[in-house]
């Protein structure tokens, strides 16, 4: 019988939750939404990706004792010089939802022509065996797209149904979800997680 593993997931977002636990369920990894451990956030004080990651996955573990893994995304517009980036929950400020900030991506497109809509979304995985783990597993995904017309699709989830994938033919939000998990930013740093973990004992 396998050995079912608990880790501590530093996020709430159940997107996300959902797209690791179908990722990671396979390998004997129950992820546990650090909010059912009555874990709150940690503050998002970085300014890359990488150090929001660290610092969501060490606060998790700290709090938890369990391994702990975290991941830090978002959308980068090339005409939005980066934005939303790393703000990308928070976009349209405080009580942001996925409809306000894609709203709020959609007013500040309006006018931009076809060709100057590329954007990209990144994410970094970070996973800490314990909190004071001096060599997390790092890995980074990039999805290379552009920002459509109009919304499309109810999958997925943010700004999904304004995001079309370069290597695909619709919207990401009509992606079904098996398709986006294997080509996403996400599925890409999850694979080198799947690789990564065969050297680390967590
Ligand atoms: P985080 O929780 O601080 O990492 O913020 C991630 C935010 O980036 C989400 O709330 C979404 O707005 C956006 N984002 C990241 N990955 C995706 C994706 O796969 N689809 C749509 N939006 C995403």
């Amino acid at each position: 019988m396998t050995d079912i593993k608990d880790w501590v997931l530093a996020s709430a977002n159940k997107g996300k939750i959902r797209e690791l636990q179908d990722m990671l369920g396979g390998l004997g990894i129950n992820i546990i939404p650090q909010q059912d451990l009555g874990i709150e956030d940690a503050e998002e004080t970085g300014l890359t990706f990488v150090e929001n990651a660290i610092l969501k996955a060490r606060h998790a573990a700290e709090k938890s004792g369990l391994p702990a893994i975290a991941d830090d995304s978002g959308l980068e517009v090339d005409y939005l010089k980066g934005a939303p980036g790393i703000y990308s929950a928070r976009f349209s400020g405080k009580g942001a939802t996925d409809q306000s900030n894609l709203d709020k991506l959609m007013s500040e497109m309006q006018g931009v022509p076809a060709n100057r809509r590329y954007a990209r979304y990144q994410t970094v995985i970070a996973i800490m065996a314990h909190a004071t783990d001096p060599t997390p597993i790092i890995c980074q995904g990039t999805w290379e797209g552009e920002i459509t017309f109009e919304e499309k699709g109810t999958e997925g989830f943010g700004y999904d149904p304004v995001f079309k994938p370069a290597d695909t033919d619709c919207h990401a939000a009509e992606l079904e979800k098996s398709v986006k998990n294997t080509i996403s930013h996400r599925g890409k740093a999850i694979n080198q997680l799947l690789e990564k973990l065969k050297h680390k004992t967590l």
